[in-house]
């Protein structure tokens, strides 16, 4: 959970407007209303949040630059379509990273530390039962992120925030809205093995995990002929 203040723009007005159209896609995108492959035609945006094409065009280019959309020159902005490769070599990557996160961390842990990820778990499992989705989303990567942050390495930090926003990504687009994203008693039984030091069991559970959560993708899923954008972009409010 971020304890960052919410973002204001002291300009107010046109940057404000920007990011609210900004943060409206990408939510459509987080929840899974935008599906893999979906065009996203700047003529019909604008035309729906009611401004020019040019600033849609710069929070398209802003959202591709994050990867959360994908801009094909002389065909449009798209939402990803993640390939079969893609989502094995991002998953793969999760569980090679996070092998050697749990290995340096074991060196560090303290009651500091598992105090913490157990208040994480907590907050997971409260949002979890009151069926929050949005808040599941965000506190199944930050326990991840949570595990990361420990060792203190900025560099460790900003890969895995690139990495889940790409797996991310995927479970938006793939995963049947109803199934929860990280299980919360998976998060749970890896803090129980680093609390009992048990290093071979933390690193089983956390190569399982990532393998359950690529395995839960269903990229059967197939793309919308035409999506309803204004409906989409209603039920934000
Ligand atoms: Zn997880």
């Amino acid at each position: 959970m971020s304890t960052r203040p919410r973002m204001k723009n002291p300009l107010k007005g046109d940057a404000s407007l920007d990011e609210s159209i900004y943060a409206r896609i990408a939510e459509a995108i987080l929840h899974g209303r935008l599906k893999a492959g979906t065009k996203l035609p700047e003529q019909r945006l604008a035309a729906l949040f009611g401004v020019s094409r040019e600033r849609i065009r710069k929070t398209l280019h802003r959202l591709a630059a994050e990867r959360r959309l994908e801009i094909i020159p002389n065909r449009g902005c798209f939402v990803p379509k993640p390939t079969v490769e893609d989502v094995r070599t991002v998953y793969e990557a999760h569980r090679v990273f996070e092998a050697g996160i749990i290995e340096q961390l074991l060196r560090v842990l303290d009651e500091r530390i598992l105090a913490a990820l157990d208040a994480h778990l907590a907050a997971e499992r409260a949002a979890a039962e009151r069926g929050d989705r949005a808040a599941s989303v965000r506190l199944s990567g930050a326990f991840h992120l949570l595990l990361v942050d420990q060792l203190g390495n900025a560099e460790l930090s900003r890969f895995l925030r690139e990495l889940l926003s790409r797996s991310s990504l995927m479970v938006s687009v793939y995963e049947p809205a109803q199934s929860s994203l990280c299980a919360v008693d998976e998060h749970g039984a890896i803090v129980a093995a680093l609390r009992a030091r048990d290093l071979d069991a933390a690193l089983r559970l956390s190569r399982e995990h990532f393998s359950h959560i690529e395995s839960r993708l269903n990229l059967e899923r197939g793309t919308p002929d035409e999506p309803d954008l204004a409906a989409i972009f209603a039920e934000e409010r």
